[in-house]
């Protein structure tokens, strides 16, 4: 069955959010255009989805985050689906529903940062901030519970000219760049037709953040 074809159920699931980062897409062209998109949040939690105990991922909407003010340690409750086009979100599940916070978290004490462990700001703070590569080992490690970092729904323009897109999964940061757990990672290739693979080395970082100081 091709990727394309797979039906998407709704499922219910339960848990304790770990995690609350923005969803993000970028949009990728050879190694000089980089766009990035802000769609929501993504939900990480330690629960039950769809029957199954795990951590997963759900996306919701921006006006979903307003209403109901989720912070890490939240037990929240919802319904979702899963995913048609896997290679293409991140999280496990999207389009959300009947979100219930069924227990508040009972720490109300922020630990100093890094990490920024807050409530998320809107869609429009990243945009206005811009992100820069973040290292894999990072987003998984010291960063994963920062608002500041995104796994990014990655879409590469392959052939242009046949809109045939290659598809992949990113993690950025959009925190101050004096930040002490910062590390770029390695460079990442681009891939085009019958051309091989260029570089994104983070030259596109400092572009996509020059409008702010290194402790902004
Ligand atoms: S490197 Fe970025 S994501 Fe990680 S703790 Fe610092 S600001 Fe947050």
């Amino acid at each position: 069955m091709a990727r394309s074809d797979l039906v998407s159920l709704k499922i219910e699931w339960q848990g304790t959010i770990v995690s609350i980062q923005p969803r993000t897409r970028v949009w990728r062209y050879l190694t000089d255009n980089r766009t990035h998109y802000h769609l929501g949040y993504n939900l990480f939690l330690d629960g039950v989805a769809d029957g199954y105990e795990c951590r997963f991922g759900v996306a919701i909407s921006e006006k979903q985050q307003i209403a109901g003010g989720f912070r890490i340690g939240d037990v929240v409750s919802g319904t979702a689906w899963s995913k048609q086009y896997p290679e293409r979100e991140y999280a496990d599940f999207y389009r959300a529903g009947s979100l219930k916070r069924q227990c508040a978290s009972e720490n109300s004490h922020e630990a100093a940062p890094p990490p920024w462990i807050t409530a998320p700001p809107d869609m429009k703070t990243y945009e206005d901030r811009g992100a820069r590569m973040l290292s894999l080992s990072c987003w998984k490690g010291k960063c994963f519970q920062c608002v500041w970092a995104t796994m990014s729904n990655v879409e590469i323009i392959w052939d242009f000219d046949r809109r045939v897109s290659k598809y992949r999964f990113e993690s950025f940061c959009y925190g101050p760049k004096s930040c002490k757990h910062y590390k770029m990672g390695k460079a990442r290739s681009v891939p085009y037709k019958n051309r091989g693979s260029s570089l994104d080395s983070g030259w596109l970082d400092d572009l996509c953040t020059e409008g702010r100081d290194p402790d902004e």
